[in-house]
């Protein structure tokens, strides 16, 4: 019941002011980051100074309208995405069980369809069919378009909710803005098969991020005819990062994201707008900044940011196999020490689920997060230390895992009860050990 937990893990008013807040600040920050990188230098005193000396006319003029090629570049990459998704073979996989008894069932076809995707993209710009730097010279006009256009798919999910739900995990908790804001439907369908939150999410969001991290490359190839190493440490770790992604994309459907946070603005906007946008911004600033770092140095801190993909993935590998087994798995190569925890669903059939308090789940309740962002760092730190700007994703994703960390922990909290709290006392830490 994800709307209607994440409405109880802040109090009222602090929930209302960071949704508003979210809700008219988020625009206009996707287009002075863009703004910034590509027209200021990625200097925030820049953008800064020009805003003081032209006031909100200024910031009206750089807002970019969007154009008809920037509508046909979504539409195309979006229509692209949801026939990979309907049409790719791919193993059928079954999700978590929902509060309401309900399990959704996918098709796993996401690396073939990153693969399919990368592929294709390359391949127009090697036959001279279509040049990415078309995408990154209208890049603030996508962004545009992509902010006015999701707001909108995000009302239709709001209808969506109330008129024709998909699934029984649905419903309204009463309130017109937190409905929008946290969304009203768990695993919205267009017919039986599409699924809303895997187009939005993996199809359209992450995918992105890989498809943009590529044009920034091609583009700084174009225009200097060779690209930095600053730039092939960047791309090279986020193509890394979303291979990860796409490789464990059917574990992805069982994390929080999925399973428990409902299809609305939070979710939906941020990855049709956030994840394009704000995710990618590292290689968005690296574009006009030729980094040179020296193959030694280059080398180092491609070893650093994959080892830290690969120990993220390893944790959350370590959580699915030790579910999926039922614990009959070896974790660090012996046998894994948990917690039996019982609740009680919504319909009040008692159930149990195993919690893990050995390998990386021992050393923190939330220690994954540490190489998430650490491997952040990695990729954008190739920008050195000129602006401050590149280093905002990393800023950003620090709140946000630490906020997320809050709001599983009391989510898990009310639902396991005693036995979360025996959990706590056996893995005190609650992301980095000894510290937090
Ligand atoms: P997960 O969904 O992987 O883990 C949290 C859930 O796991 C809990 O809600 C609980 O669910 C279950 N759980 C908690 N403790 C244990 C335990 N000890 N043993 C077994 N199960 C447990 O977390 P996230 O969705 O936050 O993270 C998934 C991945 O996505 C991570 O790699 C993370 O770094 C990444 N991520 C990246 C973000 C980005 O923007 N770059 C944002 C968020 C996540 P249950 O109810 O089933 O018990």
């Amino acid at each position: 019941m994800g709307a209607t937990e994440a409405k109880t893990v802040h109090s009222p008013a602090l929930t209302y002011f960071s949704m508003l807040s979210l809700l008219s600040l988020c625009p206009p920050f996707v287009i002075l980051l863009w703004y910034t990188m590509v027209h200021a230098d990625g200097s925030v005193v820049q953008t800064w100074n020009f805003l003081k000396q032209h006031g909100l006319q200024g910031f009206l003029d750089i807002w970019p309208r969007p154009t008809a090629i920037a509508w046909k570049i979504i539409f195309v990459y979006g229509a692209f995405e949801a026939a990979l998704q309907l049409i790719l073979p791919g193993k059928r996989v079954e999700g978590p069980v929902s509060p309401t008894g309900h399990r959704p069932v996918y098709n796993a076809n996401g690396m073939a369809a990153y693969f399919v995707t990368l592929v294709t993209y390359i391949s127009l710009w090697w036959f001279e069919i279509f040049n990415p730097t078309v995408v990154y010279d209208h890049l603030g006009e996508i962004y545009s378009a992509l902010i006015f256009g999701s707001l909108i798919f995000c009302v239709f999910l709001y209808i969506k909710g109330h008129v024709a739900p998909s699934s029984t995990d649905s419903g309204s908790s009463g309130n017109l803005i937190i409905d929008f804001y946290w969304g009203m439907e768990l695993y919205p369908r267009i017919g039986k098969s599409f699924d809303i939150k895997v187009f939005t999410n993996c199809r359209f969001g992450m995918m992105s991020w890989a498809v943009l991290a590529v044009t920034y490359c091609i583009k700084q190839y174009e225009a200097n005819a060779k690209v930095s190493d600053s730039m092939l440490v960047n791309t090279t770790l986020m193509l890394v990062y979303v291979t990860k992604f796409f490789w464990w994309e059917a574990g992805y459907w069982n994390t929080m994201d999925i399973a428990h946070d409902r299809a609305g603005f939070y979710i939906c906007w941020g990855c049709l707008v956030w994840v394009p946008s704000i995710y990618t911004s590292p290689g968005m600033y690296l574009v006009n900044h030729p980094v040179n770092l020296g193959s030694q140095l280059a080398l180092y801190i491609l070893v650093a940011g994959i080892l830290c993909i690969y120990i993220n993935y390893d944790c959350d590998r370590q959580r699915q196999e030790f579910r999926r087994t039922s614990g009959k798995c070896k974790i660090w190569g012996k046998a894994p020490s948990k917690i039996e925890a019982t609740y009680t669903t919504t319909s009040g059939e008692t159930k149990t689920s195993l919690l893990l308090t050995s390998g990386w789940w021992g050393l923190a309740r939330h220690f994954h997060y540490v190489p998430e962002i650490l491997a952040a760092f990695f990729w954008t730190v190739p920008a050195l230390f000129n602006h401050f700007l590149p280093y905002f994703y990393v800023v950003f994703l620090t709140i946000l895992l630490f906020d997320r960390a809050k709001r599983d922990d009391d989510r898990c909290r009310s639902k396991y009860g005693k036995y979360w709290k025996l959990y706590c006392n056996k893995v005190p830490y609650k992301i980095i050990p000894g510290i937090y």
